[in-house]
């Protein structure tokens, strides 16, 4: 009777595996959200279901773009750049969306101590302006010079925002405030696609804006569901070994910031795009902090956060956050993982 059972039980797994409809993997890449290249990558059963799906996520995050956008205007849309336009003159009433971002940031900001500001948009246009002029003619390139920096830091108190959320406005009172959401939106607004696709009833995909990476469960296998593998970069150029690690996640973040993804050089040295509130200068702690945790608006805003803190300071952050882990690249080239980052790790190169 036992061996009946057993044998029933093999035939209906069997069955069951056979029932599976069998899925290809696709992947749809497209440009011109968030400065940087979107990577969509899904099992489906047809080309055209999953490119239905990749089009309803390029949608998404095109509105999300729009919003959170601090260079361009959109005819008929109040966005960041409106808000930015209206310091100092009046409050700017906009979309829900905007004002969960804005509190979302402002949340972090306490949390952080400061090492993640968005009203931090002063210091950081001019670090823009001179890393754009620099790129374009490297020959003049230059460093900001310090009185320019000091002066502009003077208008980077977030607490001075006023979010009226009955009125849903926002509204910067000083002239030379300006907000800069490089560090949060792309990650911010990936998660509230994730979530809205996951209430939907989308049990597999994975989402790569830039790099900013979000699961949506794992990826489907002939005997079941298996862990995404995702390759950490190694931020040293030097290095014949281009991936540092690779990790397994399912349903999971991983957000990486490093001092090699945007950067001028001066006089032979580099400088790159995250930077330090208190020196004014580029963070010098880390080349890479990668961040691991299920919401991807955390991820980013940590893995910025912690770019620019001291690695003891970083670590009791995410000890009080819980569910993050990290991984810290000195820039003296030490590795140092958080206690919880070997549970996801598939491959080590370090
Ligand atoms: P990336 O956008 O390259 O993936 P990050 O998430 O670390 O990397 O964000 C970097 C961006 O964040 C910068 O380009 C700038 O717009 C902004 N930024 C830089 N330093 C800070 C800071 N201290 N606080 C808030 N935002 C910052
Ligand atoms: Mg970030």
């Amino acid at each position: 009777m036992k061996r009946l059972v057993l044998l029933f039980l093999a035939f209906a797994l069997l069955a069951a595996a056979g029932c599976r409809p069998k899925t290809t993997r696709y992947q749809a890449e497209f440009l011109g959200l968030f400065d940087t290249a979107t990577t969509v990558i899904g099992y489906a059963e047809s080309k055209e279901e999953f490119t239905a799906l990749a089009q309803k996520v390029r949608e998404r995050l095109t509105k999300y773009h729009q919003l959170y956008d601090i260079y361009h205007d959109y005819e008929g849309l109040n966005n960041l750049k409106t808000i930015n336009d209206h310091a100092g003159v009046a409050p700017v009433k906009v979309a829900p969306e905007i004002i969960a971002l804005l509190l979302f940031a402002r949340e972090q900001y306490f949390t952080t101590g400061g090492a993640l500001n968005i009203a931090f948009g002063p210091v950081l246009k001019i670090w823009h302006d001179y890393r754009s002029r620099g790129i374009d003619d490297p020959q003049t390139a230059k460093v900001p010079p310090r009185q320019l920096l000091e002066e502009a830091a003077r208008h980077t108190a977030l607490e001075g925002m006023i979010i009226d959320e009955a009125a849903s406005t926002v509204y910067l009172p000083e002239p030379g405030m300006r907000l800069d959401v490089g560090a949060v939106a792309k990650g911010y607004a990936v998660e509230r696609v994730a979530r809205l696709l996951e209430a939907e009833g989308v049990t597999s995909l994975l989402l790569s804006v830039g790099g900013n990476i979000r699961a949506l469960g794992g990826k489907p296998d002939r005997t079941g569901v298996k862990p995404w593998k995702i390759g950490i970069r190694n931020p040293d150029p030097e290095s014949p070994v281009s991936e540092l690690c690779t990790v397994r996640i399912e349903g999971l973040s991983v957000v990486s910031s490093g001092s090699y993804e945007r950067y001028y050089t001066v006089d032979g040295k580099r400088y790159h795009h995250i930077i330090d509130p208190i020196t004014l200068m580029p963070a010098a702690y880390f080349t890479n902090v990668t961040v691991i945790c299920r919401d991807s608006g955390l991820a980013d805003a940590l893995s910025t956060a912690l770019f620019n803190l001291p690695l003891e300071k970083g670590k009791e952050l995410v000890a009080g956050i819980g569910g993050v882990e990290v991984l810290w690249v000195t820039a003296g080239g030490e590795v140092i993982p958080s206690e919880g980052f070997g549970a996801y790790l598939e491959e080590k190169n370090w």
